[in-house]
């Protein structure tokens, strides 16, 4: 059985480029977007234009946009298959879980790998990132959010057995956290 790793932390963190970096130092490493496997069937069904209008559609749509991802993605195999999503999605109904119990059972994570940095620095990169349509935030809401983050994963890590790995990734070095992170699986991997 294959490494299965998912990626979190939230927007604007820098999980797609940690992810990006993993991939990319660890042979056979296969990458899925979570959001983007969301977004195609979305797309299909003309519910929404871009991936960042999937968090403003009913949680309802939202729901079975997540089942059908959790599905197709539970469904791909490899040496080390990476997931990058989130633990939780700013809905208009409130904060929602990414990785409620069916979906996390469906994907079998091996690892969970938790992307941190500094307010600061999530505020600076979320508003530089002209590709998105991230929400604005404050430093405190940040440190809130991050917070959050790490409750969300510690249930995810109670309920599926896999260890919580926490990597920061620091301004202008997204390089070297993909290679802690790289590390790491080379020895789980043995
Ligand atoms: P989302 O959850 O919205 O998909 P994300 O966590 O995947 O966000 P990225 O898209 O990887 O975040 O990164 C957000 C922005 O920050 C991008 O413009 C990216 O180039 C930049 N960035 C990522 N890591 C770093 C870093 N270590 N130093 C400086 N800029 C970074
Ligand atoms: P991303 O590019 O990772 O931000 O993914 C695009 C969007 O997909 C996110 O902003 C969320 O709306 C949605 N998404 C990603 N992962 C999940 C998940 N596990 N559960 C619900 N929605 C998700
Ligand atoms: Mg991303």
């Amino acid at each position: 059985m294959g490494l299965r790793i998912v990626v979190v932390g939230i927007p604007g963190v820098g999980k797609t480029t940690v992810v990006e970096g993993i991939v990319s130092g660890f042979p056979g490493a296969k990458l899925v977007s979570f959001g983007t496997v969301m977004l195609e069937a979305a797309l299909a069904l003309k519910w929404v234009k871009h991936r960042d209008d999937l968090r403003r559609l009913t949680v309802e749509k939202q729901k079975k946009l997540q089942k059908l991802a959790a599905t197709k993605i539970s469904k791909m195999q490899g040496r080390a298959v990476l997931v990058d999503t989130h633990l939780f999605i700013r809905t208009e109904e409130g904060f929602w879980p990414g990785l409620p119990f069916d979906v996390v059972r469906a994907l079998k994570p091996t690892h969970l790998v938790l992307v941190e940095a500094a307010p600061e620095e999530i505020a600076r990169r979320r508003s530089a990132d002209k590709t998105r349509y991230r929400d604005a935030a404050t430093t405190e809401s940040l440190a809130e959010e991050l917070a959050m983050a790490r409750g969300f994963l510690t249930v995810t890590s109670t309920l599926t057995g896999a260890p919580m790995f926490i990597v920061r990734n620091a301004e202008g070095r997204q390089a070297e956290a993909a290679q802690t992170v790289v590390r790491m699986l080379e020895k789980a991997g043995r």
